[in-house]
């Protein structure tokens, strides 16, 4: 055997190699491989200080001089000439399968390479998971289970969930939905309970520390698995920190901090007490998540707390960059490997794979598994083994599709077959400079937004029959609207709210309202007060009763700066009637979650619809349900809650009765000012009386400041019919 070093140049790196001689060739082609993940294939070697001689199976290796250059060869064939789109798209058809040609290639040079380093000994890979599967085994513990379950808003999280598939138009969801729907409420409600630590501040006077290093573990923090301590001194006074990383979900939930590790231990423990499915997720490169078993889509979801992000697995190697190597579910039922879960390059991820091979690790998570399903019944194995197989089955389907980061986004991707074929000619109207849409088309739930305006009518009606002051009329709104936030804070699903001081003679004046929240009132058995509480769906009235409260809360604001109530206060811009409702919306673009295109149609003015690229120029468009022909006769524009720069300034409307093949111009603003956040602007239509149209645009040319944000984002946006 003759050992020998050589370094090995490649662009701006130098890699020092230790190299058996008597091995051949394609031994050095596969450990320059493991550094470079340069495929031996690709390799071109030449030895610097012997005249750039090229390496070929024919030198002798002894005699090389120390250092090497590596070329890269092959895959920088791109540059061909521009072919026709359909020649084109043949070639990139060709290209990918010689893309994938190459990676199963890669994988198989990988495999081999693993022989030769990786280490046949898998008792130590075992060593590793092994302290997991006894961790895991904590959260069966009823008692842990029953003290997370306690800290959890329960009712609260469940309402979010109803009305989250509500706006989605699911009012009926099954059991599976619901089950899927609660679990990601616990999940962003467990990110916003839960401490990030970094250095935790004084335990005496809460100011900054600075780390220590660590300290030996107490006796009570023993006994929660602290079994590293560190230690912090305070800036500004004597005292030391303890930081114990405890290891005990139970203590966990109520510290309610820690790190990555702290987090997905502690949130694992949450989901398994609400009876799901999961898994730690332990990725040997320092990270730790959950998954969870979703019924109703019938496979696992990746779940990380510290990030409040689910169902996106290619968020380490895609959005962090990340080099995997191994990634391990541990649960009670078994450990395996989900590591092609979270890559989209197995062929590299394998070449960094060395701890064992693959075959011993296979074996080892077998063992692992055997162990834990040694009490099952057949039937349940049998299950088990099933689901296994299926998650194999996805894993290994998905691993060579290309990825598409928009298909694991939430909400639904349905919509009607013609409307997505017109959205790809407006794709192509370059004119409006109108970017391509990556959003789908989307149902507007609003029915809810226009029952509640419309019932603004009959009470404001009474107050001008009964020619009320104007400060009379607010306290009667004020006393509706205590009502309202009473109903709010109280359990979702029995709300009752009482008023002991409700004027009877408004009481059905009241109704329309009442009824558009799924409300009833009852007269007390004193015949004074009121109770009023749920008649329909209580997901109906978690959904409207929002609404309402800003709708009141405009109202009031409306009506103090009138100096008297007239018939002009039952008019427009005063009282919103006719408001259109449960049609369809297609927008350029959105942001997820929090600036989708139906939340400018919600009624809701916290949310909004924000298109990233919209500064300068974006579209929303809205079509009637069953493409009634409607006549616009107004509508507004509602400024968001926050970044002005964000808010339209020019725009055009207009409307199409005829699918959008040809357009009518139905009003047309510049230099539009919102100068107040929530700001709504009425707008009347004034041109094109008695057009009727099926389908609406707003085109948006610009932003308030296009120098500043290359963003467009609306509050809401209301359109008006005539009454016909
Ligand atoms: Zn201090």
């Amino acid at each position: 055997m003759v050992a020998r070093k050589f370094v090995i140049l490649h662009d701006d790196s130098s890699f020092p190699i230790e190299y058996d001689t008597e091995d051949d060739l394609e031994v050095l082609r596969f450990q320059i491989f493991s550094i470079t993940l340069i495929p031996p294939d690709e390799q071109k070697i030449v030895a610097v200080d012997d005249d750039d001689r090229v390496v070929s199976n024919e030198t002798d290796l002894a005699s090389l001089s120390d250092q090497l250059r590596l070329v890269s060869i092959g895959g920088d064939s791109e540059e061909r000439s521009e072919g026709t789109s359909a020649e084109k798209s043949d070639a990139e058809m060709m290209k990918a399968d010689e893309e994938l040609a190459r990676m199963l290639q890669a994988e198989e040079e990988a495999m081999m390479f693993q022989q030769y380093v990786a280490a046949q000994d898998s008792n130590e890979f075992g060593g590793r998971i092994r302290p997991y599967v006894s961790q895991i085994l904590m959260y069966e513990d009823p008692v842990r289970q029953d003290a997370a379950r306690k800290t959890v808003p329960r009712d609260e999280l469940e309402e979010k969930a109803l009305v989250s598939l509500a706006k989605e138009g699911n009012f009926e969801p099954s059991h599976h939905e619901k089950d899927y729907a609660f679990l990601l409420q616990l999940l962003f409600w467990f990110k916003r309970s839960f401490r990030w630590v970094n250095e935790p501040s004084c335990d005496r006077c809460g100011n900054k520390t600075i780390g220590q290093g660590m300290g030996s573990p107490l006796s009570s923090e023993l006994a929660y698995g602290a079994n590293r301590v560190e230690l912090y001194r305070c800036t500004s006074c004597p005292t030391i920190t303890r930081f114990p990383r405890y290891n005990d979900p139970l203590k966990l939930v109520e510290t309610k901090r820690g790190r990555c590790g702290e987090w997905a231990n502690c949130f694992t423990l949450y989901c398994r007490s609400f009876g799901y499915d999961s898994r730690l997720i332990l990725d040997l490169t320092d990270h730790v998540w959950t998954e969870c078993f979703s019924h109703s889509l019938g496979r696992w979801i990746h779940l990380d707390p510290c990030e409040g992000v689910y169902d996106k697995p290619m968020l380490y190697e895609k959005g962090w960059g990340k080099k995997l190597n191994y990634v391990i579910a541990i649960s009670k039922d078994g450990v395996c490997d989900v590591t092609k879960r979270y890559t989209k390059k197995w062929h590299e991820v394998l070449s960094r794979r060395t701890l064992t091979t693959e075959s011993s690790l296979q074996a080892v998570l077998r063992t692992l598994t055997m162990e834990r399903r040694r009490s099952l019944t057949p039937q349940v194995l049998s299950a088990l083994s099933l689901r296994d197989s299926n998650e194999q089955e996805e894993i290994e389907r998905n691993l060579h599709s290309p990825d598409d980061a928009s298909v694991s986004l939430p909400g639904r991707q349905s919509g009607d077959k013609e409307w997505r074929i017109m959205r790809s000619e407006f794709g192509s109207d370059g004119k409006n400079s109108v970017s391509s849409s990556s959003c789908p088309v989307r149902t507007c739930v609003d029915d809810h937004v226009t029952n509640i305006y419309d019932s603004f009518l009959p009470i404001l009606t009474h107050f001008v029959e009964d020619d009320l002051p104007v400060a009379r009329a607010v306290e009667i709104l004020d006393m509706i609207k205590q009502v309202l936030m009473d109903l709010k804070t109280a359990p979702f699903k029995t709300r009752k709210a009482r008023s002991s001081s409700f004027p009877e003679q408004f009481l059905h004046a009241l109704e329309g309202l009442l009824l558009a929240l799924s409300l009833k009132s009852e007269k007390d058995t004193d015949g004074k007060s009121l109770t009023i509480c749920l008649v329909g769906k209580p997901t109906k009235t978690a959904l409207a009763l929002p609404v309402a409260l800003d709708a009141l809360r405009e109202l009031v604001t409306d009506l103090s700066k009138c100096q008297k109530l007239s018939k002009d206060s039952l008019s427009f811009p005063f009282l919103k009637q006719n408001r259109v409702c449960s049609g369809s919306v297609l927008a350029s673009a959105e942001e997820l979650p929090s600036g989708i295109a139906t939340a400018a149609f919600d009624g809701i003015q916290e949310s909004k619809w924000e298109d990233p690229n919209g500064a300068k120029g974006c579209w929303i468009m809205y079509k009637t349900l069953y493409n009634q022909m409607q006549q616009l006769i107004a509508y507004e524009l509602m400024s968001a809650n926050d970044a002005p720069e964000r808010d339209p300034k020019d725009w055009v409307l207009e409307g199409s009765s005829d699918g959008g093949s040809t357009w009518q111009v139905l009003d047309k603003q510049t230099c539009q000012v919102f100068e107040e956040r929530f700001q709504r602007k009425s707008y009347k239509i004034s041109t094109s009386p008695g057009f009727q149209a099926n389908l609406f645009r707003f085109r948006f040319l610009c932003v308030r400041d296009v120098n500043s944000t290359s963003r467009l984002q609306l509050g809401s946006i209301d359109l008006y019919r005539s009454h016909r």
